[in-house]
């Protein structure tokens, strides 16, 4: 392990990323640091925002609106298609800026805008397939179709941990489904924020595109807050904890207008007698100590079958042992810093908690780095043994800690998987295609995604992205999550020159 980079290494690479997108970092600077959690010092400064310019915004997008929902959609995917070729142009400076605001390893940060790139694509195919039914009318001479029209203003905040890609995910889909985009970032990770804006301001720019169809404003929950307020914005795609959308929720209720909620997770793979060990083992090992367990999808829980729940655990204690924790942005780096020091603390409170419920800590938890770096945060990933599924391991602590449960029977192990408030992700590790089917079927995983003999995390775009209960129910990215951006209208047309009523009624005058 090589020195940790200094401020300046990281200050100057920020500031040089941020500018080859098209951010001069002094025109944005501002009160509120942004800090590294490479080594936890400053990067840059911005300027924050408020709930005023969160209306103007919206007002700004209300107006490109008019334009933009009568070009035709394949029209504006060529918009899309730019902004896809200029992220892949800068897919390094991209990576860079993620890496140094939330501490990503190089590969997942480059892997994350890859993900940007993949939904523009996505989008492009999809501006030509906004298909709507068209429906066996009950009356002769009449037809009966649906229609999908633009929806309106959609808002967008989002989490750290998946600083710009879920950004781009609800982006890429609304501008061919022909909405305007406000989004507020996370406030730790600004700079990435506003290089990716930067560069579809430049797509619209070079395709002519109404100017305020991207906006960012950047601050706290309270310019959150006035985004899930403003009755201009029609759908809020709030990316966040579950405390976030219980607050979210409800409020956009309240003036009808439609959320998308994508929260939380506590997701667990079940390990039977059949799995291949090897392949459970490294797949159990990247979703669960893989960006140092910061995502909503990282693997919290292993549900194994006591035949070999010992061997596994022995298996994954020996691979974290050997899990290279460092600086991010070095190579050979698979566990880079949690985000920050109230990351630790969740971490380490959660450890105590286990302990008492009667886990036993078979690896990991300590420290490291701290003497170099006493403002960053790094971890070695824990592993707990747990008697059952006690009240922490139901809770979403948003660190590098894998419960281990043992089970019996199949029927236990899935009732444990789905036995939490959350319902993101879930896998079974197995070579039986019964329990693996079981596992699929309506009465297996209650999760939004269910795979089998792959970990938790580490999801395609193709796919509709999101879970049920806590976590809550929104679906974005591939399949037909386009819908919850477009509004559809039901035509009946009718060229039978007659006027007959469904349901055989007469009203004759
Ligand atoms: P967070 O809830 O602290 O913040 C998320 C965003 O919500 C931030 O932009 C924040 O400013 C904003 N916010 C907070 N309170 C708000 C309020 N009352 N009104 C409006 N906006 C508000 O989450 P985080 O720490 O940034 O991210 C980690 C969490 O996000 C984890 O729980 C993780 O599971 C979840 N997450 C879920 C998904 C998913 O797709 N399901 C993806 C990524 C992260």
């Amino acid at each position: 392990m090589t020195a940790l980079p200094t401020a300046e290494d990281l200050s100057r690479s920020a500031r040089e990323a941020a500018a080859r997108c098209g951010v001069d970092l002094d025109a944005v600077a501002g009160d509120h640091p942004v800090t590294s959690p490479v080594n936890g010092a400053r990067l840059a400064s911005v300027r924050w925002q408020g709930a005023a310019d969160v209306q103007d915004a919206v007002t700004r997008a209300g107006q490109a609106f008019q334009a933009w929902r009568t070009v035709p959609a394949p029209v504006r995917g060529g918009l899309v298609r730019r902004f896809g070729e200029l992220l892949r142009e800068h897919k390094a400076d991209l990576g860079t800026l993620v890496s140094l605001e939330v501490g990503k390893i190089t590969s997942e940060a480059r892997g994350e805008v890859q993900e940007m790139i993949d939904i523009c694509e996505f989008a492009v195919g999809l501006s030509r397939q906004l298909y709507g039914k068209t429906i066996s009318s009950e009356r002769p001479g009449h037809r009966l179709m649906e229609t999908w029209h633009p929806l309106g203003v959609v808002g967008v905040i989002s989490a750290f941990n998946f600083p710009v890609a879920v950004w781009s995910w609800n982006t890429a889909i609304a501008l061919v489904c022909g909405d305007p985009v406000v989004w507020k970032p996370s406030e730790l990770a600004p700079l990435s924020a506003l290089a990716s804006a930067a560069l579809l301001d430049r797509a619209i720019t070079e395709t002519g595109a109404p100017a305020d169809l991207s906006q960012v404003v950047l601050g706290g929950a309270d310019v959150g807050e006035a985004l899930v307020d403003s009755p201009g914005v029609a759908l809020l795609s709030a990316t966040g904890s579950t405390r976030m959308g219980r607050a979210v929720g409800p409020r956009v209720a309240e003036r009808f207008g439609r959320s998308l909620l994508e929260l939380g997770g506590n997701n667990a793979a079940i390990v039977t007698p059949s799995a291949d060990l090897d392949l459970t083992t490294r797949g159990v090992v990247f979703a669960a100590a893989g960006t140092a367990g910061q995502r909503c999808t990282t693997m919290r829980r292993v549900i194994a079958h006591v035949d070999v729940v010992d061997e596994l655990t022995d298996r994954l204690a020996a691979a974290y042992r050997r899990l290279p924790i460092g600086s991010p942005t070095e190579e050979g780096t698979l566990v880079g810093p949690l985000v920050h020091d109230a990351s630790f603390k969740a971490m380490q409170d959660a450890l105590e908690a286990a302990r008492q419920q009667g886990g036993e800590v078979v690896v990991g938890g300590e420290r490291r780095l701290a003497d170099e770096a006493p403002d960053a945060y790094y971890v070695e990933p824990a592993i707990v043994r747990m008697p059952g599924q006690t009240d922490i391991v139901r809770q979403e602590t948003f660190a590098p800690i894998l419960y281990v449960l043992p089970y019996r029977t199949l029927e236990e192990a899935i009732a444990l998987n789905n036995d939490v408030p959350q319902g993101l992700s879930s896998s079974i590790f197995t070579s039986d295609q019964a329990e693996a089917e079981r596992f699929l079927a309506a009465d297996g995983s209650d999760c939004g995604i269910a795979n089998v003999n792959i970990g938790t995390s580490g999801a395609e775009i193709g796919g509709a992205f999101g879970g049920e209960k806590q976590t809550g129910g929104g679906r974005e990215s591939g399949s037909d999550a386009w819908r919850s951006y477009m509004r559809r209208a039901t035509n009946t047309i009718n060229y039978s020159g007659e006027l007959p009523l469904a349901q055989g009624v007469k009203f004759t005058v």
